[in-house]
């Protein structure tokens, strides 16, 4: 009786020791009597615990999501700044791949020295912001959070938008007062020199003429940032069609006016369509491209405005045989101030504001501005609108 139960024990206790080299949670470990109790037990903890891991899994596999979700980069770091996990976002802004790179410091992987100076030196009370080496468009902000004792979060930001509209705001405060700064200047010394200085009638109608031309210009130039500025914050513009027969005419009358008969003007137009947009803004984009083509066309050149519409869209058009613009001028003609011969612009009453008007007021009506030239040719600026800008064609 004794050996048969021993035996029992011994052939159950076996069964455990054979199942607990492998132990899994699932019928396998099956026993009659108090064994059976204490298997059952034993099959229950296993099984609390495979719920538990497969709970964690899921709850580690929802991190590791949402860590992947985030629109910025995310690097876990621990206290040797080696990678414990980097999310894709990190991966793409600084060139690292989880997969191989986790456990490796990250200093020997982005060694950009401002990086690894801003590591080394442990003081993360400000972001450290970088243009990153491998990619010299992108700006990026990193900011290091301790957490859990010594480890580190680096949260990475790509600010190269926002530093881009900086460095916009930044360049377009000071070309606005080097703007001014210098017809103000001009005035000034005058103002001085009729103040200190006796001067003759001769002379101080000279100086007035010359007085009166500097505030027109700083006049011009106020003017067209009051334009920009609201064409920005304007709302979007309207549809109603603008009559392109009558804009067409007050084009052409503003052209004679500017060219005082040193050109010929030619208007080139069957007549057919129109244009669905706010006519202010159409007038002055329209108008300052006439402008220019007087400006830079010497006398005895001509000026062709044309207007074309169809059902795939419309175009405006000013062509001159004027002076042309070298090509790697072109990309760069829309940008605020900036100009091919400053000189030349200044005589002619040139702001160097009329074609960032233009690209503005034109983008607004989802148009776009081509430009072709040839120096010592002429140029050919043409206003291009989509069909939905287009009324009055069957
Ligand atoms: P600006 O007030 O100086 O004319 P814009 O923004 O209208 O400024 O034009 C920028 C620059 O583009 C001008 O300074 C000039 O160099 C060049 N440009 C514009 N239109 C013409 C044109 N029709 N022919 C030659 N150059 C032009």
């Amino acid at each position: 009786m004794l050996g048969w139960k021993l035996l029992f024990h011994i052939g159950n206790f076996s069964r455990l020791e054979v199942w607990s080299r492998q132990p899994k949670a699932d019928s396998s470990l099956d026993g009659r009597g108090e064994w059976g109790s204490v298997f059952a037990r034993i099959y229950r903890h296993e099984k609390d615990m495979a719920t538990q891991i497969v709970r964690r899994e899921e709850e580690v596999a929802t991190l590791i999501a949402a860590g992947q979700a985030l629109t910025d980069g995310v690097v876990l770091l621990d206290e040797n700044y080696q990678i414990i996990f980097c999310n894709t976002t990190a991966e793409m802004q600084l060139g690292l791949v989880i997969h191989s790179d986790r456990g490796q410091p990250i200093i020997n992987l982005v060694r950009q020295p401002e990086f690894v100076d801003y590591l080394q030196a442990g003081d993360f009370s400000r972001p450290l912001t970088m243009r990153f080496e491998r990619n010299e468009d992108r700006v990026l902000s990193i900011h290091v959070l301790p957490y859990s004792d010594s480890r580190r979060l680096m949260q990475v930001k790509d600010v190269t938008q926002t530093d881009r509209l900086d460095r916009m705001r930044r360049d377009f405060v000071a070309n606005v007062s080097h703007e001014l700064r210098t017809p103000l200047t001009v005035l000034s010394g005058f103002l001085e020199t009729l103040q200190e200085f006796e001067v003759d009638r001769d002379e101080r109608s000279r100086y007035l003429a010359l007085m009166s031309e500097q505030s027109s210009r700083m006049l011009s130039i106020v003017q067209d940032l009051l334009t920009l500025s609201s064409i920005e914050s304007a709302p979007p513009p309207d549809t109603e069609p603008v009559d392109m027969i009558s804009l067409l005419d007050k084009l052409r009358r503003d052209a004679e006016a500017l060219s005082a008969g040193r050109h010929s003007i030619v208007v080139e137009s069957d007549g057919q369509g129109d244009l669905r947009g706010s006519e202010p803004e159409l007038v002055s984009a329209f108008t300052n491209l006439v402008a220019n083509a007087v400006r830079y066309t010497p006398a005895g050149g001509t000026i062709r405005l044309s207007w074309k519409a169809g059902l795939q869209g419309a175009e405006f058009a000013v062509q001159d045989t004027g002076i042309g613009i070298d090509s790697k001028h072109i990309p760069r003609l829309t940008e605020r101030f900036y100009r091919v011969d400053r000189g030349r612009s200044r005589d002619a009453g040139g702001t160097g504001l009329g074609l960032a008007i233009v690209k503005h007021s034109l983008s607004r009506h989802q148009a776009q501005l081509e430009i072709k030239s040839t120096p010592g040719v002429g140029s050919r600026f043409a206003a291009k609108f989509p069909a939905s800008r287009v009324a009055g064609i069957q």
